[in-house]
């Protein structure tokens, strides 16, 4: 006789879904169009069709462990073909948009940095932690407060270290939660895909060597080339502005890195060998910082042009929280770059104040990683992986404590 299982919709995932730009779900009626020309779905594992039914059924831990949520790039292909008007591909947006939220540690803040005044209110607290931090250091150092003697510096107003003491705190936790979040995703995605599981019910990963030469530089391989973007036919000509954003942010991250070495390390080991910022103008990692900035702005004014464009055209939908991610960064870019353009105008009432601005989008920034739509970046990066680590399995080639390519599984 057959089984029949009841089906338990989550009503809330299904409104959470619909409000995060999916209100049309329901018109879905499973023709299977939209997984036969999406460009990145499978043959093994063919999308968004399945994940259709699947939320309109509210089967939130389904979707949520299913890794091919993250592998969809929402080009809008598959929203261009549907006979429904049912636009799959923002669908799928507003899942991940959920999964996002259901991933965040804690959840609060992931609701907090979904609205402007959220990320606003963010900004201004990360600027009164710096004035605050700058105050203190203007007692150890003696420079008048709040704006500084002679010329205009910045490191005479909050220099690397007060920053530091501000910064890597919330780096360390916000590390913290990155962790949490991909650990719970990895269990799920692994349990979504019927992997075998240890005689405990936890899910198998590979060790860290294995996955740092065998499945993540790989998959940041493909990151980097934007391989998969540029499979998409709609929207072609977002890979441009992604490719430039992702770059930009490479170069400045490494900046940063020599910066903190050159100016906190070195700086402090060796006061008066005139290891400090400002660099000049014709160093070159001010070269890179600069062509970074200019390149972050540039990069994102693209994604935002053609998001309007696209939405426009009917072919993509914009959530709020893509707005919120696209001008935080823009805010990034143009407060650092204008902090330095004010700087060498030497506007001393302008600049220290820009400066506190560009520091509170950063933090902002940087806070919202796991909690708003930047948390793409590590949930796709680890879809790819997992897709990666579940055909080796599949294969024999990994699995628990055999993740040595050629060893056979058990
Ligand atoms: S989303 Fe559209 S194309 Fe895809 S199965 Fe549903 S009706 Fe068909
Ligand atoms: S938006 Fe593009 S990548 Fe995503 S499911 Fe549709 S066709 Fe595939």
């Amino acid at each position: 006789m057959a089984e029949y299982k009841r089906v338990e919709p989550d009503l809330d995932f299904i409104k959470g879904v619909m409000e995060s730009g999916g209100d049309t779900l329901n018109r879905c009626y499973q023709c299977a169009t939209c997984s036969v020309v999406c460009p990145l779905s499978t043959p093994e594992s063919p999308f968004p069709r399945k994940e259709m039914l699947w939320a309109q059924w509210g089967l939130a831990s389904k979707v949520s462990g299913d890794a091919d949520v993250w592998l969809c790039h929402q080009c809008g292909d598959c929203t261009a073909y549907c006979p429904r008007g049912a636009r799959p591909g923002d669908v799928l947006g507003a899942i991940r948009a959920n999964a996002i939220r259901y991933y965040a540690r804690p959840r609060a803040l992931a609701g907090i940095l979904s609205k402007p005044s959220g990320v606003l209110g963010m900004v201004i607290a990360g600027m009164v932690l710096f004035f605050v931090a700058a105050a203190l250091w203007a007692k150890v150092t003696g420079e008048a407060f709040p704006f500084p003697e002679g010329y205009v510096e910045y490191h005479k107003f909050l220099s690397v270290v007060p920053i530091d003491i501000v910064v890597l705190p919330i780096v360390g936790l916000i590390a913290w939660a990155c962790y949490l979040g991909v650990r719970d995703f990895w269990g799920d995605i692994y349990r979504g895909a019927g992997l075998p599981l240890s005689y405990n019910g936890t899910a198998s990963s590979p060790s860290f060597g294995i996955l740092m030469t065998r499945y993540l530089w790989p998959a940041i391989k493909e990151i980097l080339s934007h391989e998969r973007f540029k499979k998409c036919g709609q929207t072609s000509e977002r890979v441009k502005g992604h490719l430039w954003a992702l770059w930009a942010f490479i170069i400045l991250f490494a900046v940063t890195v020599y910066v903190m070495i050159y100016a906190d390390v070195l700086g402090n080991l060796w006061p008066k060998a005139g290891f400090h910022t400002p660099l000049p103008l014709w160093h070159p990692v001010k070269i890179a910082g600069n062509v970074g900035a200019i390149m972050l702005i540039a990069g994102i004014w693209m994604i935002k042009t053609m998001r309007e464009n696209k939405t426009r055209e009917g072919i993509l939908s914009s959530s709020t929280q893509d707005w919120i991610l696209i001008w935080l960064i823009f805010a990034v870019g143009i407060t650092g770059l204008g902090a330095e353009i004010i700087r060498l105008a030497q506007v001393k009432v302008l600049a220290y104040p820009v400066y506190l601005v560009h520091l509170g989008c950063v933090i902002t920034l940087f806070v919202s990683l796991p909690y708003s739509k930047f948390a793409h970046l590590l949930y796709r990066t680890t879809a790819y992986v997992h897709q990666h680590y579940a055909e080796d399995i599949r294969a024999g080639k990994a699995g628990f404590g055999l993740e040595k390519p050629g060893r056979p599984a058990h």
